[in-house]
């Protein structure tokens, strides 16, 4: 055995400012540490942990094709990778899915989408990518170009050029919006510029000009996605329709999946040769997906919206509590105490919660059980009150 905080400390890149605990297991929304302490889990892996932890039908799901065989590469076709594929169109109206391996990835892949649509279409001139401050898209060098948040920028300039980043107004995007304008790509909530939902106004306004002007509408549902808003993807709470959705975080239930769904107009954009990844359609991470797909169903989604009210109602205007903004179980409080603070206390006291900027962010399993969802609110507003 190894004493793990120092041999993490010691061989493992030091880009993670790590709480002193070491998980080693659990079931569902609870989690365990090497010390046996028990945990109700309000993180889920940063909204990824769909169905919790281990979930039964999800591991029968994925170790049922992990015995059958773990990878093909893309020279191959393999069923799981079509059937999610087609599972995917089918819920959502798009035509076409590339697979990748992770947000940034699948964000990647709709830049270059866009741009390429745009070039074919308009010119090699048209490249602009406009996306919103506070946004996060990733860290790739391209994605951390489209993130509308300095600090991420910082040590690793230059970034890749055709990004600028507006304040989520009507009147910032109609200046913003001209004749190289290639794409508009945002997050209908944004997860770690602060769980902020975006006006519907605004949105409707993005499809419009989208629309009039020919420019790929981008939807970056890599935290938002799968179930998380209340709708299968949070497009789908606002009533639009982009070109381009992105998801990634929850689709794999686990286990690192990107997906880049392409609408009508770029349903063909990408031919033989002109994209691709080693891992993307991993069969393995596709069964798992399938199965976190197919459960994404009305009543699933009334549940977290019944969950999503139970929290609201719970936490606004509790003692401590500032507000309380976000969308299903995408939840951002603003605390009087610091948020880390109220992190660090929650979790002495067996409840893990995330921060998003100077908030406290939950994002639980879906499936979380309502006694446990209560006892961990209640420990929150505990934490809060003091
Ligand atoms: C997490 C996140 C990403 C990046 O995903 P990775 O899998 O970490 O590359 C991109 N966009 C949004 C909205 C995210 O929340």
């Amino acid at each position: 055995m190894i004493d793990v905080f120092s041999a993490d400390k010691q061989y493992v890149a030091g880009s993670y400012a790590r709480f002193p605990v070491n998980i080693v297991g659990g079931k569902g929304s609870e989690l365990i540490d090497s010390n046996g302490k028990k945990y109700i889990d309000l993180g889920s892996g940063i909204a990824v942990n769909i169905f919790g932890i281990a979930d039964e039908q999800w591991v029968s799901a994925v170790t049922e094709q992990l015995g059958k065989f773990q990878h093909t590469s893309n020279l191959y076709y393999s069923e799981p990778c079509a059937l999610l594929a087609k599972k995917l169109c089918e819920r959502t109206g798009m035509k076409k899915v590339f697979f990748s391996n992770s947000g940034a990835e699948a964000n990647e892949s709709a830049i270059k989408a866009a741009r390429k649509y745009a070039a074919d279409k308009k010119g090699k001139d048209v490249y602009k990518i406009i996306t919103l401050k506070n946004s996060f898209h990733g860290r790739t060098h391209t994605t951390l170009a489209a993130t509308g948040q300095d600090t991420f920028h910082e040590h690793f300039l230059p970034l890749t050029e055709g990004f600028v980043h507006i304040e989520p107004t009507v009147e910032e995007l109609v200046a913003a919006v001209d004749d190289s304008t290639a794409g508009i790509m945002f997050e209908l909530v944004r997860g770690e510029g602060g769980v902020l939902p975006l006006d519907k106004e605004f949105v409707d306004a993005m499809a419009k000009i989208a629309a009039e002007k020919d420019i790929i509408l981008i939807a970056d549902e890599v935290q938002t996605g799968n179930g998380r808003t209340g709708e299968l993807y949070a497009y789908m709470n606002y009533g639009i329709m982009p070109d381009v959705v992105t998801t990634a975080k929850g689709l794999g239930g686990g286990l690192p999946i990107g997906a880049t769904m392409l609408g009508e107009k770029v349903e063909n954009i990408f031919t033989p040769g002109l994209n691709g990844s080693t891992f993307g359609g991993n069969p393995v991470c596709c069964a798992g997906a399938v199965n976190v797909i197919d459960r994404i169903d009305d009543k699933l989604l009334s549940e977290v919206v019944e969950k999503s009210d139970y929290i609201f109602k719970s936490l606004q205007n509790a003692p401590g509590i500032e507000s309380v903004s976000g969308l299903g179980l995408m939840i951002g409080i603003k605390t009087s105490k610091d948020a880390k603070t109220v992190v660090s206390e929650c979790m002495e006291k067996g409840v893990i919660a995330l921060t998003a900027k100077d908030k406290v962010r939950l994002l639980p399993a879906l499936n979380i059980p309502f006694d446990m969802l209560k006892k961990a609110v209640d420990i929150i507003k505990e934490v809060c009150a003091q």
